[in-house]
């Protein structure tokens, strides 16, 4: 049984993958901020998933989520997933919530990294999975802190597969594209209150460009993690799985 954290693990994306892992065997240390939504997974999945509260941006924190799950065995897979959009003019932009999107989405996910490859060194395996975004290869106005991050992100993936390789260690990113979790509809709300239809702000959302015109489920986010992490992709490291419906 291996064992997997999974930060963000409460949100929308978090709660699918911490599924698909239970349901293909393994165990899960579901993370984040906010504990009483991980211990409903707890509760729900009661003898695979141990709950524990985390906050990425925290190097102690960070520190004692990975010593639990040590302490449990191997640290197999390390899902880096949590996450936070604001949107906003460059000019306007808070620089509190500059702040705070980078240290969540990119010091987060290398906080972690950097705490996890040593038990995966020692262990000689580990399967590392970073939530880019396709603004990890794209832009749209706005969003210039959640794109910063989410190119971030793939930087710190490809570096993270150059370094692990010799250790048994893959690392690739996940680019998802408009999943109907809390975090895009709160971008609905968001565009409806700046004066947008609903139709408008999914148009903007969706992009024209989108070959499949409608939503990815978390299933479909969850099942590409999953696939990373597992023996059949063992020889990827390093990439980018686009899972947007064709964007
Ligand atoms: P969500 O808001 O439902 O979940 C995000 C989770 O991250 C929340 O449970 C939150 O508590 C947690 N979190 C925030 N700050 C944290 C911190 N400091 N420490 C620990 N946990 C923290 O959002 P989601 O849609 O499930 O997003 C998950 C990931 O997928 C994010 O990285 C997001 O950028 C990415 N993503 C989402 C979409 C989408 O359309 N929903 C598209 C592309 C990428």
């Amino acid at each position: 049984m291996r064992n997997i954290i999974i930060t963000g693990a409460a949100g929308g994306l978090g709660q699918a993958m911490v599924k698909k892992f239970v349901d293909q065997g393994d165990f899960v240390f579901a993370a984040d901020l906010h504990l009483d939504r991980v211990l409903e997974l707890q509760n729900q999945y009661s003898n695979q998933v141990k709950a524990i509260v985390l906050d990425v941006t925290n190097e102690d924190s960070v520190r004692e989520a990975l010593q639990q799950v040590a302490s449990r065995g191997n640290v197999d897979v390390l899902v880096n997933n949590a996450g936070l959009q604001y949107r906003e003019k460059i000019e306007n932009f808070p620089t509190e919530q500059w702040d705070l999107l980078i240290n969540v989405m990119l010091t987060g996910s290398f906080l972690m990294t950097k705490h996890a490859i040593p038990y995966m060194k020692e262990q000689q395996y580990g399967r590392i999975v970073n939530i880019s975004s396709v603004h990890g290869e794209m832009a749209t106005p706005e969003k210039v802190a959640y794109v910063a991050a989410k190119h971030g992100v793939i930087g710190l993936t490809r570096v993270t597969a150059l370094e692990g390789a010799e250790f048994g260690i893959t690392a690739n990113a996940v680019l998802p594209g408009p999943v109907k979790t809390p975090l895009l509809v709160k971008q609905i709300q968001d565009l409806e209150g700046k004066g947008m239809t609903e139709a408008e702000a999914l148009a903007e959302i969706m992009y024209p460009k989108q070959a499949m015109k409608r939503f990815i489920s978390t299933e479909e986010i969850a099942d590409g993690v999953y696939f990373l992490s597992s023996n059949e992709a063992s020889g990827i490291t390093g990439e980018n799985l686009n899972i947007s419906g064709g964007m």
